[in-house]
């Protein structure tokens, strides 16, 4: 006969790292079956058709274990939470105060002395040290309906350890908030959240909501300060429009930290689109700076912007991409890219490049060309350097 999820849960079966579902048990069950676990570090509820009182149920389980473990193991044998996904169930604000008050419980817990006594699992006599948990922890509510009310609960909790002078028990890596219904009012606790946590989020998902440019404005200051946020997801707030896009764009002049940006369906026109490469590059040509102005080097915008009809030969996603391979190869390809295009072919014969730049621009593409000409397309450079021929001036300065 098949072991049920409970047995193996309160067996310690140790392959069961992961949780996935409830297999046929309810919340409670399940919640209660936790407790004295200590082989599961990651919780994946997704698509269970959880409400709010399954949510409440579980994760006071989880406070339940993680008080087991501050008094019955000790730091090696503690299992380090890792994941808590709830993604596409029915949970709403209730729900949201029960992640609040787990993300919160195991603080006052660090304040106890540490002590000396046998652990419960491998049976040594070894100190049991809950201010050493550093559990990184990713949660995920994608597709529930927390609101305003519950983003506030749950982010002004995490926003709580950065404030207190304890030691951390905890580090919440990446939050999952896409679609839930969250407002501009819901973006200023978020925010306040990423002035003030700056010491472990690295990735923020906010997709599919409701927030205007209004809620950017938040985000735009609060990125200014931020150091830790790698990858946001903002993609599918129709909203943010170009207005919102451009509040983004300035303020990642002063982040040095963010790398993937995500702004899929959010309303960008062409103009906008324009204005965000104006943004990212302090208004100059993206192929004349050896890097642009900030960390990005992936973004993700409309799909039509991909082949980037309008605007110069390569598309932002691929100019930024450059950002991390040095400066040398960043300006390499992109003096490759100009120069093979008509586009670049038709900025040098309107001068509308920076005379200043010729002497140095002359001396790298003559670099680049010598060691690329077998590959690259050599009539267009003929009539580029026919160009250079015709103004020796330049090229001697
Ligand atoms: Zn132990």
């Amino acid at each position: 006969m098949a072991t049920s999820l409970i047995d193996r849960l309160e067996q310690n079966e140790p392959a069961l790292t992961e949780l996935a579902g409830l297999g046929w048990h309810t919340a409670v069950e399940i919640s209660n079956a936790l407790v004295q676990n200590t082989t599961v570090n990651s919780f994946r509820f997704n698509s269970c058709g959880l409400d709010d009182a399954d949510c409440v149920a579980i994760m006071q389980g989880l406070t339940r274990r993680y008080a087991y473990q501050v008094n019955n193991l000790c730091v090696t044998c503690r299992p380090r939470t890792k994941r808590i996904s709830f993604a596409r169930n029915n949970i709403g604000a209730v729900g949201a105060y029960e992640i609040a008050n787990f993300l919160t419980s195991p603080l006052s817990k660090c304040h106890s002395e540490s002590k000396s006594e046998i652990c419960a699992k491998c049976g040594n006599n070894r100190l049991l040290a809950p201010r050493f948990m550093e559990d990184f922890i990713r949660i995920e509510l994608l597709s529930n309906t927390i609101g305003d009310e519950g983003v506030t609960v749950i982010t002004n909790a995490i926003t709580a350890f950065a404030t207190s002078s304890d030691d951390r028990s905890h580090y919440i890596v990446e939050l999952g908030f896409e679609r839930n219904g969250i407002s501009d009012i819901g973006m200023m606790p978020i925010c306040q959240m990423l002035t003030t946590h700056n010491y472990s989020l690295h990735t923020l998902h906010l997709g599919k909501n409701d927030f205007t440019p209004r809620g950017v404005v938040y985000l735009a200051d609060a990125l200014k300060v931020n150091k830790t946020l790698e990858t946001l997801n903002l993609s599918g707030n129709s909203d943010i429009g170009d207005e919102g896009t451009v509040i983004l764009a300035e303020s990642l002049k002063y982040n040095t930290t963010l790398k993937t940006l995500l702004l899929k369906k959010c309303g960008l026109s062409d103009h906008g689109y324009y204005l965000l490469i104006q943004a990212l590059y302090n208004g100059h040509s993206p192929y004349l700076m050896s890097q642009s102005n900030h960390t990005l080097t992936e973004i993700s915008v409309c799909s039509r912007f991909s082949h980037n009809m309008t605007l110069d030969t390569v598309p932002l996603r691929t100019l930024l991409s450059w950002n991390n391979m040095g400066t040398s190869t960043a300006q390499r390809l992109k003096l490759v890219s100009f120069f093979c295009s008509n586009q670049g072919i038709r900025h040098v014969h309107s001068l509308s490049l920076d005379r200043k730049l010729f002497p140095y621009l002359l001396r790298k593409i003559w670099r680049v060309f010598r060691e690329d000409m077998h590959r690259r397309s050599v009539n267009k450079l003929e009539v580029l350097f026919k160009y250079i021929r015709e103004m020796p001036s330049v090229v001697e300065s």
